[in-house]
């Protein structure tokens, strides 16, 4: 079996745009809505050394009442219970955010392994990034940009090491 990375974080980090780069395909939905990602999408990485498949998950957010957006979270809490890995997705631009927080008690609740990635970074300092989320518990974060198509190879090889 080849293991399973979950790539997870609130909506609108770039999830699917990270998917599908690394993928090298368009299998994932890339909305500016929040929550198109209403399903678990695998696919094979495309970089890197070791094969192993990739999961977009339709994010963790922690104030959903019911519903599709429910099910989108019970449908993401098994893709990470099925991971040897998960990379859990900040928006750079944004800033930490009071649901990232949520979401890293979760993911340490779920006692899985987590490399922590600050997304959208382009045109931003990685120390000034990282001093922000290094508060989320998960030590300094890799910068990369999904989009730009920076840090891609850097982000595979600190996954590859921990599968
Ligand atoms: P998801 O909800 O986490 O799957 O996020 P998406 O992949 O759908 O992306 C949400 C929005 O962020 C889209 O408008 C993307 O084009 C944009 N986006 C994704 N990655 C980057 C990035 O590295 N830099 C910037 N500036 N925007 C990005
Ligand atoms: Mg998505």
């Amino acid at each position: 079996m080849k293991p399973i990375v979950a790539l997870v974080g609130r909506p609108n980090v770039g999830k699917s745009t990270l998917f599908n780069r690394l993928t090298r395909t368009r299998d994932a939905l890339v909305s500016d809505t929040p929550g198109v990602t209403r399903d678990r999408i695998y696919g094979a990485c495309d970089y890197g050394q070791r094969d192993f498949i990739l999961v977009d998950t339709g994010g963790l957010e922690s104030d959903v009442e019911g519903g599709l957006e429910l099910l989108a979270v019970e449908q993401t809490r098994q893709a990470i219970q099925d991971a040897e890995l998960v990379v859990f997705l900040v928006d750079g631009r944004l800033g930490l955010h009071p649901e990232d927080a949520g979401i890293a008690e979760e993911l340490r609740r779920m006692q899985v392994p987590v490399l922590l990635v600050v997304n959208k970074s382009e045109d931003l300092d990685p120390g000034v990034v990282g001093a922000d989320f290094y508060a989320l518990g998960f030590g300094t974060p890799l910068t990369i940009s999904a989009a730009a198509n920076q840090g891609m190879g850097r982000m595979v090889d600190l996954v590859e090491e921990r599968l």
